[in-house]
């Protein structure tokens, strides 16, 4: 089938051309997209930062319709609507515990460029075109996705509000919910206020913690964090976040976005005893971190990492629906929509800093 898709390359990062589609494969369903996030792992990708082949077909915040199922598909039927998250196997112990992030076969099946048996589904011109990115390559019309990624949705909600609970949102509020679990009262702050960051203060809003503190270097993003529930923000070069802080009487949580090793050194030194900072960006170069051991023992604190917030989608996305449907999570705030032809444009405007996430809409295929 001939579908249109955005096609990366390092130098042409994202221009629409047709290219063929085929058959979805035993564990996988052809999904008809209505739209797709544009995360900067995406950018990430382009870059060339994580190995993935180029060109290769990128977008991994796609929802859709299923169109066609693969042979022997007993969950998933044509018409379900589906958001689709990350790749994992489903079999391995981690995917077993719910923690399929952590899959065995996480790179192979988000970063590849190809399914496990190194076969695509993709091809122009008759040559193969890598795709499969996060087991789905959604900056397309149609996408071939694993049945592992895929969690059903209703028919009420925007497509452009569901598209990025997938990846950045669940990141985000998953990463405060499920990793760090705030404690009501708590102090937290949260560095970096992109999609992931955003989310985050909503999550912290909702866990009730007492202060949440959203720093970024842009006045209009801690602005519209203290309207989603921050109750200060804080501009590095314009507050003194340390002096804060400090008459707070320290942080009990941190969490990083920013993935800059300066960043996570002075959120590591906000901690009050005990202190917790989790760190969720990618970074595209390989800088080291700076750590003091003599506070990390004494304080006893806690630094750790997390990919998509530890979440598994098929739990968490129903519950971040729950709360969109209860007013308490304002996604139309973080979204812009884009038509699917504009990728260009929406890619610039978010590298801009002036869509929070970008959002395109595929043309209607009917
Ligand atoms: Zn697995
Ligand atoms: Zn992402």
């Amino acid at each position: 089938m001939k579908i249109h898709a955005a096609v990366t390359t390092r130098d042409n990062p994202f221009t629409i051309a047709p290219v063929e589609i085929g058959e979805p494969q035993a564990g996988e369903c052809l999904v008809e997209l209505e739209a797709c996030g544009i995360c900067h792992t995406d950018l990430t990708a382009a870059s060339g930062a994580l190995g993935t082949p180029q060109p290769i077909v990128l977008g991994h915040e796609g929802v859709g319709h299923i169109v066609a199922t693969g042979p022997g598909e007993h969950e998933f039927a044509v018409g379900d609507r589906v958001v689709l998250s990350f790749g994992a196997c489903g079999q391995c112990s981690p995917c077993q515990h719910h923690t399929p992030s952590y899959c065995e076969q996480a790179a192979l099946l988000n970063l590849a460029g190809c399914r496990a048996d190194g076969s695509t589904a993709l091809s122009r011109s008759g040559e193969p075109l890598a795709a499969h990115f996060f087991s789905q390559s959604s900056f397309a019309t149609h996408a071939v996705a694993r049945t592992t990624n895929m969690v059903k949705v209703g028919s009420d909600l925007p497509a452009e509000l569901l598209a990025p609970l997938g990846c950045g949102v669940m990141t985000g509020m998953s990463s405060v919910m499920n990793v760090l679990a705030p404690a009501p009262g708590s102090r937290i702050a949260i560095f970096g206020c992109g999609t992931v960051g955003l989310a985050a203060v909503m999550a912290a809003r909702l866990s009730g913690c007492g202060e949440i503190i959203a720093v970024d270097l842009n006045p209009q993003r801690t602005e519209l964090a203290c309207e989603l529930g921050a109750t200060r923000g804080v501009v590095p070069g314009r507050d003194d976040l340390a002096a804060l802080v400090t008459e707070l009487g320290g942080l009990h949580y941190a969490f990083d976005c920013t993935s800059h090793p300066a960043v996570i050194e002075q959120a590591l030194g906000l901690l009050s005893q005990r202190g917790v900072l989790v760190c969720a960006g990618l970074p595209g170069t390989h800088a080291p971190l700076q750590v003091d051991p003599l506070a990390l023992v004494f304080k006893g604190l806690t630094i750790r990492g997390t990919v998509e917030g530890d979440a598994d989608p098929r739990q968490f996305i129903p519950r971040m629906l729950d709360w969109y449907r209860q007013g308490e999570l304002p996604l139309e705030k973080l979204v812009s929509r884009y038509d699917f032809a504009d990728i260009e444009n929406a890619v610039a405007a978010m590298k801009a800093g002036d869509a929070i996430k970008p959002v395109l809409m595929m043309p209607d295929q009917n």
